[in-house]
């Protein structure tokens, strides 16, 4: 099996261009493009004021875009109707919901006393949509810097993540942290963006090596614990930090948690031992690449899905079947680490692995998974790539 592709961001471009065309007839003046994203390492810690490691993959979207001298937006998304947006008044969610993700972005432009000229615009994506890479950072991220190009300022890269975030929560009702939107915007090439998740803080951190590779695999399975088990967990976190007193989960050593582990009691002592835990592995992680030991990641990574198995409960049979069969390929078969990436309950897994090994790797994957589950998995590979940019 060959990997599929991520195709070039030239490619995505000229297929953004040539359905603007169709649509509007005519030629396309800016291009925008922002990234999905995984996460590495730290997981289910960004609201616990940890560490994550995300970093942008070579997964985009793109908008093909033009003023158009009214004071409307005319925008088209592959698959989808075209949508009108009239730029004159605040900006509010409406239908169809997938153009919440720009409205808000429109709004977080007009909060900031701007107004947003007419414009036309075609959307082509190669992030693929509720696969856990968010898709939804990447249109927020990808919107605002069109808008960027549009008004022709620049804004900070952090307000600029920040407002696509706010777009998340007020637009599309979904209260998620900074790590989605902090790497489709702040990714580049060869780096991994290292966030601090309490001072809100980002840090490009050194991923050079071309013999590494990263593999997604996404187990295309969806278990509806996923939204309850998020809140359940995030309650447990807060029980568990006012119990053991600490203003902030980076204050709390695992002696304090040892210390307290009655009264903490089942099944919140292990949540804290996974949140004390993962924290110090994400940091391990990043001074490790600081130093290029990309072998150290090995088992940081498989006592991080170990500990998201076992303490945090957030994984599930089949994320659990697909980190088994990279871990038994082993060390010897080019797999350096593997463990399941974001919220849990499904979605995906990501395997550190060697470049030249990642076809055969994925292979194996593929045709164990199947074996084991009868599902057919989805699996690319993914070097750390560049954040939202006009181009
Ligand atoms: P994820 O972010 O993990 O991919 P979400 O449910 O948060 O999943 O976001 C997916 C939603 O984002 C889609 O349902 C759709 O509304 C919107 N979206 C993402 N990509 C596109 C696109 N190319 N065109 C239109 N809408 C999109
Ligand atoms: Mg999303």
């Amino acid at each position: 099996m060959a990997l599929p592709l991520n195709p070039p961001l030239a490619d995505l471009a000229s297929d953004a261009s040539t359905a603007f065309r169709e649509a509007f007839g005519s030629e396309p003046t800016l291009h925008a493009a922002a990234p999905g994203r995984v996460n590495l390492i730290g997981e289910h810690i960004d609201y616990c004021d940890g560490f994550v490691m995300p970093f942008a993959i070579e997964r985009y979207i793109v908008f093909a875009a033009r003023a158009n001298g009214t004071p409307e937006a005319h925008i088209g998304s592959t698959g989808q109707d075209l949508v009108t947006l009239d730029l004159s008044k605040r900006k509010e969610p409406g239908i169809p919901k997938w153009a919440n993700y720009i409205r808000g972005v429109i709004r977080g432009f007009q909060d900031r006393g701007h107004h947003i000229p007419g414009f036309d615009a075609w959307i082509v994506s190669s992030v693929p949509l509720g696969a856990g890479l968010s898709s939804s950072a990447a249109l927020e991220c990808a919107a605002a810097t069109l808008l960027e190009g549009l008004l022709d300022t620049v804004m900070e890269t952090k307000e600029k993540a920040l407002l696509a975030q706010k777009a998340e929560h007020d637009f599309a009702g979904v209260p998620c942290g900074i790590m989605d939107q902090f790497a489709s915007a702040f990714g580049q090439a060869n780096r991994l963006v290292l966030i601090d998740c309490q001072s809100g803080e980002p840090e490009l951190v050194p991923f050079e090596n071309p013999d590494l590779t990263v593999l997604i695999a996404n187990t295309m399975v969806h278990h509806e614990l996923s939204d309850g088990g998020y809140a359940a967990r995030r309650k447990n976190t807060e029980d568990g930090l006012a119990i053991l007193g600490k203003p902030s989960w980076r204050d709390v050593e695992m002696s304090d948690v040892e210390a307290k582990w009655d009264e903490l009691g089942e099944p919140v002592n292990r949540r804290a031992r996974h949140v004390v835990s993962e924290i110090a592995r994400t940091i391990g992680a990043a001074k490790s690449l600081k130093q290029n030991d990309f072998e150290a990641l090995g088992p940081l990574m498989a006592a991080s899905h170990d500990s998201l198995r076992d303490d945090f409960e957030v994984s599930c049979k089949e994320l659990d079947i697909m980190v088994e069969i990279a871990r038994s390929i082993g060390r010897s078969g080019g797999v350096i680490g593997a463990r399941m990436t974001g919220g849990g309950f499904g979605g995906s897994t990501v395997t550190l692995c060697e470049s030249g090994r990642a076809s055969e790797i994925a292979e194996t994957m593929a045709a164990e998974y199947e074996k084991a589950t009868g599902i057919k998995p989805e699996i690319f590979a993914s070097r750390p790539s560049r954040g939202a940019h006009l181009f």
